[in-house]
This record gives C-alpha cells, structure tokens and sequence, in this order.
C-alpha cells in the first residue's frame, strides 16, 4: 500500500501505544492499574447528560452550522467573558471535534512547508506531530526542571526565526501540571511584540482543574495587544468529564477563525449535534460539578505525591493543575530490573513496571523529556494506593 508521504514524520500517539499495551496485558489476565490514559474517570454529570436526551427528543439530530449552533458559540463567548475577561464575538468562535480539531485546523490554515512552531518540551504528545502533518517544523524548546518547566523570555528570544509562525502554551501543562503566572505570560509577551510574525496559540484545556498554588490566566487576557494575534482554544473534555462527547473550542481574529471554518467544513463539517447541546449545558447550567470534582483530584493529587515522593530515586514536579505527575526516574537508570534487563531508557523502565507490578505509566521521551514518567491521578483512590505501594515495590526490587 503506498501511502501520502506527508505521514511519514508522523507516529502513532505514544500514550495510545501504552494504553493498547495495559489492555493487551490485561486481556491475557493480568491485574493491571491503567494510569497512562488523559481522561477524568468520573460520569459526565446527570444535567449535562439529561439535555442530550432532551435535544435528541425535540429532535435536534440534524446538521448544524459548520462552526457550531448559535447557542452553543453565545455560551462560549460568555464564558471567555466571564472567566477570563476576554471580549470574543460568537462570530469569533468555532466549535470543533475536541480541542484538537481546533488545533488540527489552525496549523492546517497556516503552515506552509518548513514554517516553524515553537513547542516548549515537555510537551503534549500530539503537538509536534499536528504541526509535522501539515509540512512545519516543530522546533523544540527545552525547559528545565530548575526554571519549574517553564519557558523563560530568554529562551522564547533565541528560538524565533523569520520562519516562525507560532508559540504553542499549554498551561496548566500536559504532562508537568505546571502553569504560568502573568508575570511568566507578560515576559514572554514582551519577547513576542518584537516578533510581529509570530502568533500565540495557547491551550487552556485544563484551566478548571487548578490546586491554588498559581491562578489561571491566559495569555490573551494578560497581553491584550496581542489579542489579535492569539488563539485561545479551550475545551469541555477535561472540566467536565465529557471527553467522549468531543466538543472543543477556539477564538481569535476574524481571518484565520474564517480560514479554519473553511476546512472544518470539508472534513468532520461540525461536530455531533447532540454534543453541542450537552455543551451548552455544561457551560451555561450549574458549576458546582467542577467543585466537587476538583476537591477529589485535590485529594488524590496529594496522596499520589506524598506516597511517590516517598519512594527511592523518585523526585515529582509538583503539579499546578491538571490530573497529572511527572516525576524523574533519573536516579534509577542504569539499574537492572527485577527481570535481569538493565533499564536504559526511561520506556525500559516504565515496560518492566508494566511486566513485573501491572502499573501503566507513560515514559517522558513520549512528551520530549525523556528520565521522567507521567502518572495520571484521574482513578480512584484505592486504585491510586495500590499503584504507588506497585511503583515502591519495584524500586525497592532494582538492582
Ligand atoms: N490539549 C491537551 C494538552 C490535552 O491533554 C488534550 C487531551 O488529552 C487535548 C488538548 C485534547 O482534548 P480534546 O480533543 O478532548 O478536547
């Protein structure tokens, strides 16, 4: 089968490649505690639920708009309003098949071959091979564990070239949990008003599940004259426990919201219509589902760090917000495992976890940082204890 050469570059996602490996293991009948998949494990709540069920029965199972139903944009705009004070117009919104169609179709609007976009490692999985998709090149920053994983004014300065096209932000981060502050969004805006090519897209898919250590902002709303030159792109998968419902959102300048309609409208169209209903819900109806899930991930986020950092040679980022913790496992490397292999590699170590205590977690060269695993603390409680009495178990079994 010959295949477009365009998908050469391109690999299959490395969180999905862990995530078919637990289950392959666990179909042979192995016990296996899943923590590498991104996804909140709670029920998307009952109201948001009973309006789908009321939008199918008056029968809104048609097409919509290509860049979503009205009500489901006015939602949109006035949650920007309301939770960042950022002004948006409906006309400014487009609803997408997740987050990740809207960034699908941003870089598909705007790169041509060899065009550079600037992504801070570590890194969402899928970022760089979006951007490889469309011919541009990812050019990776990385940050560093003493600078907290965020991307200095400094560094931002000395990846721009006239072929930049884009920063990509993603705070709070997939896979550290880090977030930046104003000030860190300021310092990177004053770097950008010099770089007029370069646009901002910044993902805010985790901006409700925060712990109190650094208070949301994005960048659109702390650098207002760059307002014109940013994408906000947000989302209800993760605030909301809807990641199967795939509704995801951008905003931005009138032109490339324009260009990204045109090839949404000649590829998914616009997402489910049902869907869009259900979101509407989620933004417009009650909030206090986002309390009551987020003093749970609260908990279990302090209980998954206390019991890792605890464990020998395992040091944890400690995470902002989002449901995730990165930890370095530098210390380990070079050790044999308890099946005699000697772990090289971050993904040797994270494999022989997997055969010997039944515990998936995803290696750090996966988001370009390799020496560190990602664990998802999106599982329940007990599931979470026994993971980590697994992980010390191991570690206390090298060699
Ligand atoms: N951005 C980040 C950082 C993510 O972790 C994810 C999902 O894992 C997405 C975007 C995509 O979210 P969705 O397409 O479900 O809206």
């Amino acid at each position: 089968m010959k295949l477009a050469s365009r998908l050469a570059e391109v690999r299959v996602s490395p969180t999905v490649a862990i995530s078919t490996r637990a289950r392959e293991l666990k179909a042979e009948g192995r016990d296996i505690i899943a923590l590498a998949a991104g996804e909140p494990d709670f029920e998307t709540p009952q109201h948001i639920r009973d309006a789908a069920k009321r939008a199918i029965d008056r029968g809104e199972t048609r097409y919509t708009a290509t860049e979503g139903i009205p009500e489901l944009r006015e939602a949109i705009a006035a949650k920007f309003k309301r939770d960042n004070g950022l002004d948006y117009t409906p006309d400014q919104v487009l609803v997408g098949v997740g987050g990740k169609q809207v960034i699908f179709n941003v870089m598909m609007a705007t790169l041509d071959a060899d065009d550079e976009v600037i992504i801070p490692a570590p890194y969402w999985v899928s970022y760089p091979d979006i951007v490889r998709l469309f011919g541009g090149k990812p050019v990776f920053v990385n940050t560093k564990p003493e600078e907290g994983f965020r991307l200095t004014p400094e560094a931002l300065e000395q990846a721009i070239t006239p072929r930049t096209r884009w920063l990509l932000l993603n705070s709070p981060s997939n896979p550290t949990g880090v977030m930046y502050s104003s000030v860190d969004l300021s310092g990177l805006g004053a770097v950008l008003k010099r770089h007029p090519q370069v646009l901002v897209l910044t993902d805010d898919i985790y901006e409700m599940l925060t712990y109190g250590t650094v208070e949301f902002q994005t960048f659109a709303s702390v650098v207002p004259e760059l307002h014109e030159r940013t994408l906000t792109m947000n989302g209800v998968s993760k605030a909301y426990a809807m990641t199967g419902w795939r509704i995801g959102y951008g905003a931005g300048p009138k032109p490339l919201m324009a260009a990204m309609k045109k090839i949404q409208g000649q590829s998914t169209y616009h997402p489910c219509t049902i869907a869009q209903w259900a979101a509407v819900e989620a933004l417009n109806g009650p909030q206090d589902v986002l309390e009551t899930m987020l003093s749970t991930f609260t908990h279990r986020r302090k209980q998954t760090l206390d019991a890792l950092n605890a464990t020998e040679g395992i040091n944890c980022v400690s995470p902002d917000g989002a449901f995730y913790i990165f930890a370095s496992i530098q210390a380990h490397l070079g050790r044999r495992a308890p099946n005699g292999t000697v772990l090289q590699k971050d993904s040797d170590w994270v494999l022989a976890l997997m055969e010997d205590q039944g515990v998936a977690v995803v290696p750090g060269s996966a988001f370009g940082t390799p020496g560190y695993f990602r664990l998802s603390f999106a599982a329940a409680d007990d599931l979470l204890a026994e993971a980590t009495r697994r992980i010390r178990n191991f570690v206390e079994r090298l060699d």
